[in-house]
């Protein structure tokens, strides 16, 4: 595997404890030379250098420590000594989510430039769907623990065939009051996610889909593609030819879901902010309450 690790590299997710208190930046990012016996050109201190301009940060602080930098710069620092090795694919789990909005940004713009610049691939590994869309060319949806839809980004987020596809893409926020309006209704899905060590028989979503028929309770829907490039793991999906046609809904796929009409804005007027939309606590908590289809750990995967 060591040899192999050289072009598989990681960025985690928590930029806080994932670089150690006690060793300098230059220690931590010449790690990996150290741990895969490299001897770069010019000697590790000068391409740990390298790598800290890379990613933008002055290569003058090599002999400082975590603790002497801001969440976005050490998520940068994590960036480095994943790029150490020079590697093919980089797997970034969460890369942004532990930073604020204003620095997510310049990671993600970081990550795109370092991708276009080094040939990089990319599985990110994120629940906030706007930055999955600006980032994925493919997506993978995962609900318990399996993949229920794959699909390249136009695709998905055009024409989901997934139910559960469908209820997390109308819970994302439109923040545009402009464009709020080309949204009809938010698909809430109730109850809780049940457990991945005891997960449903069948279909795993079939306790919280509303579409859900006595052979999606039986049987586990293979993932086969529907459409060039697009597969789905589902009964009856939609935007799509029913693959079990005639089976008539279940009495508690009814109950499963709440269906929320969003108010349309007249063309042109300029909407207030939707306090539900946005999942500020002390509103409806549409968007952010138990229940809704934003539970950690379910979101969609590249
Ligand atoms: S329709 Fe059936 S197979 Fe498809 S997601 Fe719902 S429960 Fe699963």
């Amino acid at each position: 595997m060591r040899p192999l690790r050289r072009d598989m590299q990681m960025i985690f997710q928590d930029p806080y404890s994932s670089l150690n208190p006690r060793h300098t930046i230059g220690t931590i990012v010449g790690a990996p030379f150290k741990l895969q016996g490299v001897k770069p050109e010019g000697g590790v201190r000068k391409e740990v250098q390298r790598l800290l301009e890379v990613v933008g940060l002055n290569p003058e602080h090599f002999n400082r420590y975590p603790h002497e930098f801001s969440g976005g710069q050490r998520q940068r620092i994590g960036i480095a000594r994943a790029l150490a090795l020079n590697p093919k694919l980089v797997v970034a789990d969460e890369p942004v989510s532990a930073l604020d909005v204003s620095i997510q940004a310049q990671v993600v713009n970081l990550l795109d430039d370092l991708q276009t610049e080094l040939g990089l691939t990319y599985v990110i590994i994120a629940h906030d769907l706007s930055v999955v869309r600006h980032v994925s060319d493919r997506i993978a949806v995962m609900y318990l623990g399996k993949i229920v839809e794959l699909a390249d980004r136009e695709s998905l987020y055009k024409a989901p065939m997934h139910p559960y596809t469908k209820a997390l893409l109308s819970a994302v926020p439109i923040p545009d009051p402009k464009r709020r309006s080309a949204r009809s209704e938010r698909i809430l899905l109730k109850g809780d996610v049940p457990s991945p060590i005891s997960p449903p028989s069948g279909c795993r979503f079939h306790t919280r889909c509303w579409k859900a028929t006595e052979v999606c309770t039986t049987q586990e829907p293979p993932l086969i593609a529907l459409k060039t490039g697009h597969q789905v793991a589902c009964h009856h999906p939609e935007n799509a030819p029913d693959q079990v046609p005639g089976e008539a809904a279940l009495a508690t796929a009814r109950e499963a879901i709440e269906i929320v009409a969003l108010k349309k804005e007249p063309a042109g007027a300029e909407a207030a902010p939707d306090p539900a939309a946005t999942g500020e606590p002390g509103t409806s908590g549409a968007a952010s309450g138990p229940g809704t289809p934003e539970e950690p750990g379910a979101g969609p995967k590249e």
